[in-house]
């Protein structure tokens, strides 16, 4: 199956005039990780809120696994790509576990099948079920809360996973696990990925492609960790790494 995201010639203009994104061609190849990287409110966001059309594109086209987005349903769409922010909205009134089956529920999953799939994913985000799973969130910490986050993101596979910050709120030590936790999620999922990060640190960590985005929402370079880092392809490149000392890709 193609899981694959094209993003072809895209524009989005908000309606006060802002030009958040401009002329970005980017193709994110299905089980990838790729991350949007650069300064604040240079329409990493926005980029991220148009594949699963949280935000309509102005001009251009985007496609996922070879469909044209503007034309799925978006509720539908948005079941089939699991989205993570950084002050994740978590249902307040629900438990973890009911938290982390919301997706799996939605699309009618048999009850043993979604009671197994929340187990076996609070115990990988490092959240036992029969410790974690009949809280509310309100009893979590932020770090936790954003695991059940990428829980609920993952519970029913989605091939796709736009994913805003996600380790944002979370203490370093914490954003050190999650990040493994999350690396191995992926492989084993082979899930398309598309993060958004103003950390190269994190950047060059978990994306097998990063691409560097510029004011007024221009794409300054495209390119492996490593070759971002050896050959940045511009002043703005090389000033963004050097704001991050420059990290190294392994
Ligand atoms: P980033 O994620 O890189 O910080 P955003 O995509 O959030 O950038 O924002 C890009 C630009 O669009 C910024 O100038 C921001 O102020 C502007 N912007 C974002 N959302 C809106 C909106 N709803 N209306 C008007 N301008 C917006």
């Amino acid at each position: 199956m193609d899981t694959g995201i094209a993003l072809d010639s895209v524009r989005k203009v908000y309606a006060d005039g802002t030009v958040a994104v401009d002329a970005l061609d980017l193709e994110v190849r299905g089980g990838e990780v790729l991350a949007l990287v650069g300064p604040s409110g240079c329409g990493k966001s926005t980029t991220l809120r148009m594949i699963n059309r949280l935000v309509e594109p102005s001009d251009g086209a985007i496609r996922v696994g070879g469909e044209d987005v503007t034309a799925a349903d978006p509720v539908e769409l948005r079941r089939g790509i699991g989205y993570v922010i950084q002050h994740v909205g978590l249902f307040p009134h629900r438990t973890v576990a009911q938290n982390v089956g919301t997706v799996p529920r939605l699309l009618k999953w048999e009850r043993d099948r979604i009671r197994s799939r929340v187990r076996e994913l609070l115990e990988l985000v490092g959240l036992p079920q029969d410790t974690y799973g009949d809280r509310y969130p309100h009893e979590l910490s932020g770090g936790e809360r954003q695991r059940v986050g990428v829980a609920r993101a993952l519970a029913a596979r989605p091939p796709v996973m736009l994913m805003d910050e996600p380790f944002g709120a979370v203490d370093p030590q914490g954003r050190r696990r999650l990040q493994g936790e999350f690396q191995a999620l992926q492989r084993e999922l082979g899930t398309t990925v598309v993060m958004v990060t103003h950390d190269m640190r994190e950047a060059v960590l978990l994306a097998d492609r990063i691409a560097v985005m510029g004011s007024g929402g221009v794409l300054q370079q495209l390119g492996t960790p490593r070759e971002v880092t050896e050959a940045p392809a511009n002043d703005f490149v090389a000033d963004f790494l050097a704001d991050f000392g420059e990290p190294r890709a392994a």
